[in-house]
C-alpha cells in the first residue's frame, strides 16, 4: 500500500471499502465517500480526530486515536460504534501519511456477538436447564405416578364395571331360569313367548309352540326316589336343549310339564321337532343308579301352531295343552298335534 495517495479522486469514490488519508499533522488530505458513509458524514472533515469520533463516537475516539498514533504497519483493529456498528481499520503508512481503511464488519461482528450472545445465554440456561430438567423428572414422574394410578383406578372400575355386569348377567339368568333344569322358567317363557307372538302377528310368520309332558313321572319318584327324579328332570332338560336351535326357547312350565317355542315354525315342522325330542328322550334314558341301570322315561308332547293376525301366546299354550292331553289320552310317548 505505497500509493493509496496517488490513486485518482474518483478511483477512490468507487472503492468498496472506505479510505482516510491523514497528513502527519492529522489533517485530512482524503476521505472517500465510503468512509463517509460509514461515520455518517455527508463531507469530507478537517481532521483525523473528527473522523474518528464522527466513526466511533466522542468515547471511543480517544482510544483510536491513541492506537491510530502507535499503529504500525498493517496493524488492524476492530471497533465498536454506536448503534451495534463495528468496524475495522487497517493502517498503512507510506510518505509520511497514515493511509486507514475502514471497512463495515458489522454484519460479521453481529453474528459473533449473536453467536457469544447465544452461546452466553445457552450457557447460562444450562445452569438453568439442569434445574428445569430436574423439575422436568419430577414432574414427569409425578404425571406418571397419576397416570398410573389412574389407569390403575381405571382398570379396576373397568373390573368392577365387567364384574357387575357379568353379576348383573348372572342374576338375570338365576331370575330367569329354573335352576334345577336351567331351562326358562315360567314367568320368563311366558313373557318371552307373548314377544314372540307378537312379532308373529306383525310380520305374518307362522309361530309354533310344544308343551311337553313327562310320562308317569310320579311312578318314576315312587321307584327311584325324588332326588333321582330331579335327576331324570335334569337329564330330559339336557336332552331337549341338546336338540334344540336358537332361535327356539325351553321353558319349565312347573313340575314335570315344559314348553318349546317354535319362531317361524309351521306345523308340520313342529312335528317333526317334536317327535324327534320324543325318540331322543327314550332313546337315552337317565342313569337310575352307579350300577348303570337306567330309568325308562318317557315324554307326551303337544303341539300347536298358530297363524296371525289372531296370535297371542295365551291361545297357542291353550291350543297345544289340548293337543297333549290327546297325546295323553292316545296312550302317552307320543305327539299330537293341532291346527289354528
Ligand atoms: P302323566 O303321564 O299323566 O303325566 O303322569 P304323571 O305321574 O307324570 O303325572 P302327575 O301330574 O300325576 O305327577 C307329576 C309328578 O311329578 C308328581 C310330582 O311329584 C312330580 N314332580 C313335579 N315336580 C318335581 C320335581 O321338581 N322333582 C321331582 N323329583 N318330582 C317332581
Ligand atoms: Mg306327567
Ligand atoms: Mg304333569
Amino acid at each position: 500500500m505505497t500509493a493509496a495517495t496517488d490513486l485518482p479522486d474518483d478511483l477512490l469514490e468507487r472503492l468498496g471499502c472506505g479510505v482516510v488519508v491523514a497528513g502527519g499533522n492529522g489533517t485530512l488530505v482524503c476521505c472517500n465517500r465510503p468512509a463517509r458513509d460509514m461515520a455518517g458524514l455527508p463531507l469530507t472533515p478537517h481532521a483525523l480526530d473528527g473522523y474518528a469520533q464522527a466513526l466511533v463516537g466522542e468515547g471511543e475516539a480517544k482510544a483510536l486515536l491513541a492506537w491510530l498514533r502507535t499503529a504500525g504497519n498493517g496493524d488492524g483493529l476492530t471497533v465498536a460504534a454506536s448503534e451495534r456498528r463495528w468496524f475495522h481499520l487497517t493502517v498503512a503508512r507510506a510518505e509520511g501519511r497514515l493511509v486507514l481503511t475502514v471497512a463495515d464488519v458489522t454484519a460479521f461482528k453481529r453474528r459473533e456477538v449473536l453467536l457469544t450472545e447465544l452461546h452466553e445465554r445457552l450457557a447460562g440456561e444450562g445452569r438453568d436447564l439442569k434445574r428445569f430438567a430436574q423439575d422436568l423428572a419430577v414432574a414427569r414422574s409425578a404425571a406418571a405416578e397419576a397416570l398410573r394410578r389412574s389407569e390403575h383406578a381405571n382398570a379396576a372400575l373397568e373390573r368392577e364395571v365387567g364384574e357387575r355386569r357379568l353379576l348383573e348377567t348372572e342374576l338375570r339368568r338365576l331370575a330367569d331360569t329354573d335352576p334345577l333344569t336351567e331351562a326358562l322358567n315360567r314367568r320368563r317363557f311366558l313373557t318371552l313367548a307373548e314377544k314372540q307372538a307378537q312379532r308373529a302377528a306383525g310380520h305374518g310368520w307362522p309361530l309354533a309352540l310344544l308343551m311337553l309332558d313327562l310320562d308317569h313321572f310320579k311312578g318314576i319318584n315312587d321307584r327311584f326316589g325324588h332326588d333321582a327324579g330331579d335327576r331324570a328332570l335334569h337329564h330330559f332338560a339336557a336332552v331337549v336343549r341338546g336338540t334344540l336351535r336358537a332361535p327356539a326357547l325351553f321353558g319349565r312350565l312347573g313340575g314335570e310339564e315344559f314348553a318349546v317355542l317354535l319362531p317361524d315354525c309351521d306345523l308340520e315342522s313342529a312335528t317333526r321337532v317334536a317327535d324327534r325330542l320324543r325318540r331322543l328322550v327314550k332313546e337315552q334314558p337317565p342313569h337310575a343308579d352307579a350300577e348303570g341301570g337306567r330309568m325308562a322315561l318317557s315324554v307326551s308332547i303337544g303341539a300347536a301352531v298358530l297363524t296371525p293376525p289372531e296370535a297371542t301366546a295365551e291361545r297357542l299354550l291353550k291350543r297345544a295343552d289340548e293337543a297333549l292331553y290327546a297325546a295323553k289320552r292316545a296312550g302317552r310317548d307320543r305327539v299330537a298335534a293341532v291346527e289354528g
